[in-house]
């Protein structure tokens, strides 16, 4: 047989597309030639595979050698088609069956003594496989335990192209990955805790309903009023992730390359924090062919950016589509990709450059300077948090006391019953928290009584409310209500969430 063919997968964004790795090897002057729109990584798989397949001991004549990768339309890239390459191409020559290889995918990049080296989007092409109803998947072995967790693929980990040989020309047995290990859903151990904060109430309060209803926030405080020791404890009060949503949040890693290996499945939500010189292309997903974001990173958990006004304008404005749409979408010549980033955005800053407006006495800053600062926070931007709180400044020996504060796990137990609620209102309808609800859910969810009504029209006019803050407010209330197991949202609810629309009208007059 001179001609053979072996599956093997591509990711393209989020993507995953088959790719047929076509070897024809004939008596010719010998060379090797590669085809089918590559890109220079996959070109040097030539030089890999060759190599490799010596190095291995196994013997590759003199012959003309060439590789297709179809289809042709699809831009191939990266060094996972080498371990297919060098399969396609021991087919060919006739020493492992052409039957062997047939129902079967395989991945993996080659060292050039024969080694597989792990490649990043096993998971999404383990279960892509599985929905095409290919039984069985060779992968390099330190992915194995990531495809294995696709239940209903047989994923057979390699360590080198010997070993892979040695199965397909039918010597050696393989035994399928396991399931990975369960892990508890609990929090780990080393969280930081709330109860080591005394004081800040009402940031701590800011943050449960915040992370109870999926609502943005906002913390404006001076240095050294604990904002970071406040939002560094959030993952400690996150509820637990379905099976479904873990697995989600681990494909998207899969693709970054950022699963390990002793526990492939993400049971924590995502926190992501992210440093003030971050690039656009770094925060919403970039490239040629676009890889995802740290806003896709937090996809399911928390985007933390602390020092909001360092960050770039423009970096910032990039952030409206996605905290409306819970999903960012990315233009290319070639076609538009869509990668999911429906996150919590926790954002903390100073109230100034010298951190100590409004105290006159001691602020250093001009009118302008602090006008300047606070500018840099645009309106529209400010139209996608829904609670805004001020950190006052405390005495740090009364934030870090010796009586205990509440301590995250009794925080997590109320969050976790009012996500149990939306979870039970919402099902179905693909909202998954308060925050998500448009202006015409917004009847149907957040529907008042008459004392709550008249409290809302004073607010609106008292406070100038713009509709879009009374929607946030009543969003909010929702949230407050469900952390109390009430169905109806009472006044009380609806007063602490204006609470929470007060402090940007102090800031930015609005
Ligand atoms: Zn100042």
């Amino acid at each position: 047989m001179s001609f053979s063919t072996v599956l093997s997968a591509s990711i393209q964004g989020l993507k995953v597309e088959f790719v047929h790795v076509e070897a024809d090897v004939s008596n010719g002057l010998p060379a090797f030639h590669m085809v089918g729109y590559l890109s220079s990584e996959v070109k040097e798989a030539a030089e890999r595979v060759r190599t490799a397949i010596r190095n291995s001991g196994l013997d590759f004549p003199a012959k003309k050698t060439v590789i297709n990768l179809s289809p042709a339309t699809m831009r191939k890239r990266g060094a996972a088609f080498d371990l297919p390459i060098a399969v396609a191409i021991l087919v060919s020559l006739g020493v492992i069956p052409e039957e062997k290889v047939r129902n079967m995918l395989i991945i993996g990049e080659l060292s050039l003594d024969g080694c597989l080296q792990k490649v990043p989007g096993i998971l999404p092409v383990i279960l892509e496989a599985r929905e095409a109803g290919i039984p069985v998947c060779i992968v390099p072995k330190a992915n194995a335990s990531e495809g294995a967790l696709v239940e209903g693929v047989e994923v057979l980990g390699v360590r080198n192209l010997q070993e892979a040989f040695a199965f397909l020309a039918g010597n050696e047995k393989l035994e399928a990955e396991p399931y990975p290990e369960e892990r508890a859903d609990e929090p780990a151990e080393n969280f930081l805790d709330y109860s080591d904060i005394q004081g800040q109430e009402g940031v701590k309060r800011a943050a449960e309903v915040a992370v109870a209803g999926g609502h943005n926030l906002l913390l404006v405080g001076p240095p050294g009023s604990g904002k970071t020791m406040a939002v560094r404890r959030i993952p400690g009060i996150l509820p637990p992730m379905t099976l479904e949503e873990s697995m989600e949040i681990t494909k998207i890693y899969s693709i970054m390359g950022l699963v390990d290996k002793e526990s492939p499945l993400i049971r924590q939500r995502p926190f992501r924090s992210v440093h003030h010189t971050a690039t656009k292309a770094a925060l919403i997903g970039g490239g040629l062919i676009p890889s995802p974001g740290e806003i896709s990173l937090a996809h399911g958990g928390v985007l933390f950016l602390d020092e909001l006004p360092e960050f770039q304008k423009a970096v910032l404005e990039v952030l409206r589509q996605p905290l409306e749409e819970h999903q960012v979408r990315i233009a290319r010549t070639h076609g538009n990709y869509v990668f999911p980033a429906n996150f919590i955005l926790i954002a903390a800053m100073n109230p100034c450059p010298c951190g100590s407006y409004p105290d006159f006495e001691r602020c250093t800053c001009t009118p302008g300077q602090i006008q300047h600062y606070l500018g840099k926070i645009s309106q529209p931007f400010l139209h996608r948090i829904d609670i805004c709180v001020e950190a006052p400044k405390v005495k740090y020996e009364s934030l870090l006391g010796k009586r205990k504060g509440e301590s995250s796990a009794d925080i997590r137990r109320r969050v976790c019953d009012a996500r149990e609620i939306q979870n039970r209102r919402y099902a179905g309808t693909g909202i998954v928290s308060n925050a998500m609800l448009g202006v015409k859910e917004l009847d149907r969810y957040c529907g008042l009584g008459k004392a709550e009504n008249r409290l809302m029209e004073q607010a609106f006019t008292s406070l100038r409310l713009t509709a879009r803050t009374y929607h946030k407010i009543l969003k909010v209330a929702r949230t407050i209500a469900d952390l109390e197991g009430q169905e109806e949202i009472g006044e009380r609810h609806i007063k602490e969430a204006i609470g929470y629309r007060t402090m940007d009208k102090k800031y930015w007059g609005r």
